[in-house]
């Protein structure tokens, strides 16, 4: 164990690591050709015979441990659709997917967006409204113009293959660079994210300062040397291993899946984790205060109020944020300032809440009922006209979702829209 620590905690970098070659990964069965498994085995612990061969044959715990979970991984590993083919393309949008969402709630957008956008070109060609409404439902979407607008620097420069270049990239950080060099490229790369954070933490019982807790002033400092601290960790691995033979996108992968399968906030499977042996949280029955949290979240509430128009034939009358409004790009209710004055038929109103990011909205829906939209579009009586109305530069249209997929090709609506439909969609019409 004294090796272990040693190692671990060295602050500078092997030299001269061999970057792997091929990745395990790419193939559908384990190296020695048996299929994956699905099911978690136990996993025999390293014995002090196997310890005291290895030492004399100069392989650390830290060694044992990284080639241990590299064979986890062959083993073990989801199939999940952006890993079959893991191409550049497809790496780096699945990562911008699963930034704050879940790999359950992505695998079906991930798939219907590489349908719509099956190559660079087509995404960085297409309108931002067209990736938009693709990426509808998935929230954040910011990451959608993102994407859009890196797709045509992309285009036209080429993947990056470094990361400088990554990071030059629209909504491309330093976890994203990491993984897409990683996985696609096979580059000795480090990444962090939540999940390799816990992992990670808990192997070492990386704390965080006291100042980053909460607990006093300054916590921002201490809080970037607790990730410098991680990041300097993550980088041994990958490039420890790599010398070692497992691949940088086996051993990132592999950090990242046993955070999500095996080492989970709540109730980690320690009697299932090929590194058991080799973590000081389990060893000083500490794991369930590793990670250490962050000072609670500050929370930011927001009140609103749409107007749900409704007319006769069962159509809603729509309206898209413009540019600089929150959720701009999305279509949604009319603000109800929209309406302010005029006179119109209140049917009923209902109250929706929901939390998004570090924002708690509480929405207020008001149903009301127009006779005949066509006609008043442009109409003074609602005061917007084709080109606008309400806030400057937001686009109106009359919403048929009877109509099916041409009256919603470019239309994209946010959760916050759908969630008020099926809220208002309770109360007598
Ligand atoms: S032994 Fe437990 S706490 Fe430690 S890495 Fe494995 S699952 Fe996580």
């Amino acid at each position: 164990m004294l090796l272990l620590s040693t190692l671990w905690h060295r602050e500078g970098m092997p030299q001269g690591a061999r970057r792997a070659r091929g990745s395990s990964q790419d193939a559908k069965k384990t190296a020695s050709g048996k299929p994956l498994k699905k099911q978690e085995a136990p996993l025999p612990s390293r014995t002090a015979r196997a310890a005291s061969l290895d030492a004399r044959a100069g392989v650390t715990a830290a060694d044992f441990a990284l080639r241990a979970l590299g064979e986890w991984f062959d083993r073990q590993r989801r199939v999940l659709p952006w890993r079959e083919d893991p191409s550049p393309y497809r790496v780096w949008v699945s990562e911008i997917m699963l930034q704050q969402t879940q790999v359950a709630t992505v695998t079906p957008y991930f798939e219907r967006f590489l349908k719509r956008f099956p190559t660079v070109e087509s995404l960085a060609s297409a309108s931002e409204d067209e990736v938009v409404a693709a990426w509808a439902g998935l929230g954040y979407y910011s990451r959608a113009r993102n994407l859009r607008a890196a797709a045509q620097a992309i285009v036209r420069d080429g993947f990056p293959r470094d990361r400088v270049g990554w990071l030059a990239l629209p909504g491309v950080g330093e976890y994203t660079a990491g993984a897409v060099l990683s996985i696609a490229f096979n580059e000795t790369e480090a990444l962090v994210d939540g999940n390799v954070e816990r992992v990670l933490s808990r192997l070492r019982r990386i704390r965080r300062p006291a100042s980053s807790l909460g607990f006093s002033l300054g916590s921002s400092r201490g809080d970037s040397a607790y990730k410098a601290r991680l990041w300097r960790t993550a980088r041994f691995a990958v490039t420890r291993g790599a010398q070692l033979g497992v691949a940088p996108r086996v051993l990132n992968q592999a950090l990242m899946e046993l955070g999500a399968m095996i080492c989970s906030p709540k109730s980690p499977k320690c009697g299932v984790c090929p590194v058991a042996d080799s973590c000081r949280a389990r060893k000083q029955d500490e794991v369930a205060l590793f990670p250490q949290k962050k000072k609670p979240k500050e929370w930011i509430d927001v009140s609103e109020r749409v107007l749900a128009a409704v007319d006769s034939r069962g159509r809603w009358l729509v309206r898209k944020n413009a540019p600089g409004e929150w959720r701009a790009g999305l279509w949604d209710f009319p603000k109800y300032e929209d309406f302010e004055g005029k006179t119109v038929e209140v049917l009923a109103e209902a109250e929706v809440r929901y939390v998004v990011t570090r924002h708690r909205v509480r929405r207020l829906v008001t149903l009301v009922r127009v006779k005949d939209f066509a006609s008043l579009r442009g109409s003074e009586a609602w005061g917007f006209a084709d080109s606008g109305g309400g806030a400057e530069g937001a686009e109106w249209r009359i919403w048929d979702e009877q109509a099916g997929e041409q009256e919603t090709a470019g239309v994209g609506f946010g959760s916050a829209f759908w969630k008020s439909l099926e809220r208002i969609r309770n109360c007598t019409l």
